[in-house]
């Protein structure tokens, strides 16, 4: 069945531009891999006349079968006085030989004037142009119609006569940009009111949070006539960033009633939500709407009373519909089947009868509280589940003990690690030198276990990411390592934390080892 709202998730694009996101290609695929499993219908991966990475990601992205969402490649207009099969960035966006390819063009006279300096006619030809070639590449084309709504008050016949341009050139969807992030939800009502009204191809919005209402806006939009809504995960992007699909997914779903994402999606959604701070190595915003840790904590007393007696007393809606839980009664029930959930996904034999499922969840919750995050390490938590059920840690070695040292010899620094493992009676020393500690120490252990195990020859780490955790009062502050792995088939990830950092990079690494002799 068709859904009514369609979700263009550009994360890995818009997204990408905000402060502090800076995403590997590994990353990139990880996110999309998890954006399509939840079910978003678009996934932009990038633009590659901008970015060699993207170039890069649509080449690895093109191996990947993508079950629910389509993949789409982001790029402007030709440039002006340029015939559009002699442009450079457009004849990228169709080597990055994706379904979907969404161009962005301008609405604004303004900016036509005086940013794109050239007439008019040039500007509806550019438009009309480089749509017209993408159709005929066989391309499903959205068209994003930049500074729309800023565009339409400043000119509105002009800002008509370039959407028109798009869809006569066949463009599937044209997309109305508040840019600026600067508009109020009844002029976005409005004008989106008069596109629906003045074009026969579908709409879509695409809004940016500059003024707090990137996600009202985009519910204004909805509420008249768009059925496609553009925006990022936990609303990453430049400046106070994109509107946050994180809210407006529920928000769909929940409030406007309408069907968009697959309705055994949305108990996934906070999970979605962690995974994608983990990889930008971001803290998870409490405060956070629906998905935050705070958003269904309730802290007094009267609010915790209530609450008690009458859950909807202080709450908007059921938390478990978002995969979120109330603060004060964790729900016991929904704790125990995500676990089983995930674990099942992990190949575990666990069903809510197993007896071990309450000291299981009692360690994750354990763990977490020491700091540990399980969202993107998934590996880690298949090894504490695993060595529950068995009654035993059925570990395969063990690191007996293990020096690092670190000295600089004139210009060069010099890491150093020596490891000792122990694999049944066997004992194997090695040591390793590396660009930096963890390094030399990763090295030095993975070449004492390839002794026992030539396998992990094979296994390298594509990402290793460091968070400093908030110190408790009286405590030193944590370190949490997240390490990514691949065999070159698949990826996991793994955790380790320690107020030391070599000592937590120690734990990810062994973890790491450890899962991928798991595997057959
Ligand atoms: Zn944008």
């Amino acid at each position: 069945m068709k859904p009514q709202v369609e979700i263009y998730d550009t994360t890995l694009r818009d997204g990408s531009q905000g402060e502090g996101i800076n995403f590997s290609v590994a990353d990139k695929l990880r996110i999309a891999e998890k954006l399509d499993a939840f079910g978003v219908h678009y996934i932009e991966g990038g633009w590659p006349g901008s970015n060699p990475k993207d170039i890069e990601f649509f080449a690895q992205a093109k191996k990947k079968k993508f079950k629910n969402a389509k993949l789409a490649a982001f790029g402007s207009t030709r440039k002006k006085n340029v015939p559009v099969e002699q442009d450079d960035q457009v004849r990228l966006l169709i080597e990055a030989e994706t379904p979907v390819v969404t161009i962005y063009g301008k609405t604004s006279m303004l900016h036509v004037k005086e940013v794109l300096r050239c007439t008019p006619d040039e500007n509806l030809a550019m438009i009309g142009d480089t749509v017209r070639f993408l159709k005929d590449h066989g391309k499903f084309v959205i068209y994003d119609a930049e500074h729309c709504f800023d565009g339409y008050k400043l000119d509105p016949e002009y800002a008509i006569a370039t959407w028109q341009a798009a869809e006569k050139a066949g463009a599937d969807f044209v997309v109305l940009c508040d840019t600026n992030g600067g508009c109020l939800p009844a002029e976005v009502a409005a004008i989106t009111k008069t596109a629906v009204g003045k074009l026969n191809c579908k709409v879509g919005i695409h809004t940016h949070d500059d003024i707090g209402l990137g996600v009202a806006n985009a519910l204004a939009a909805l509420e008249v006539g768009a059925v496609h809504v553009q925006g990022t995960i936990n609303g990453y992007g430049e400046r106070t960033g994109n509107c946050n699909l994180t809210s407006v997914i529920p928000c769909v779903a929940l409030k406007l009633k309408k069907t968009s994402v697959p309705v055994k999606s949305l108990p996934k959604l906070k999970e979605l939500s962690q995974f994608v701070d983990e990889i930008a190595n971001l803290r998870h915003n409490p405060r956070q709407p629906w998905v935050g840790s705070a958003a269904f904590a309730h802290k007094g007393g009267a609010h915790v009373n209530a609450v008690q007696k009458l859950a909807s007393s202080y709450e908007h809606i059921d938390p478990a519909l978002v995969g979120n839980e109330r603060n004060i009664l964790v729900s016991d029930l929904a704790g125990r089947s995500n676990i089983v959930v995930k674990a099942q996904q992990l190949g575990l034999k666990v069903t809510n009868d197993t007896p071990e499922l309450r000291q299981i969840l009692d360690t994750i919750k354990q763990r977490e509280h020491e700091g540990y995050e399980f969202e993107a390490a998934e590996a880690s938590m298949a090894l504490l589940i695993r060595n529950i059920l068995k009654h035993e840690a059925e570990l395969k070695f063990t690191v007996e003990k293990y020096h690092v040292s670190m000295r600089r010899d004139k210009k060069e620094s010099i890491c150093e690690a020596t490891v000792k493992v122990r694999v049944g009676q066997t004992v194997h020393h090695e040591v390793a030198e590396g660009d930096g500690p963890v390094n030399a120490l990763d090295s030095a252990l993975r070449s004492a276990l390839a002794k026992s195990f030539p396998k992990l020859k094979k296994v390298t780490l594509t990402d290793y990411k460091v968070r400093i955790l908030d110190g408790v009062a009286g405590t030193a502050a944590k370190t949490r390592v997240l390490i990514q792995s691949t065999d070159g088939q698949r990826e996991w990830g793994t955790v380790g934390v320690s107020e030391n950092i070599i000592e937590a990079s120690l734990q990810a690494l062994v973890d790491s080892m450890e899962f991928a002799l798991l595997k057959k």
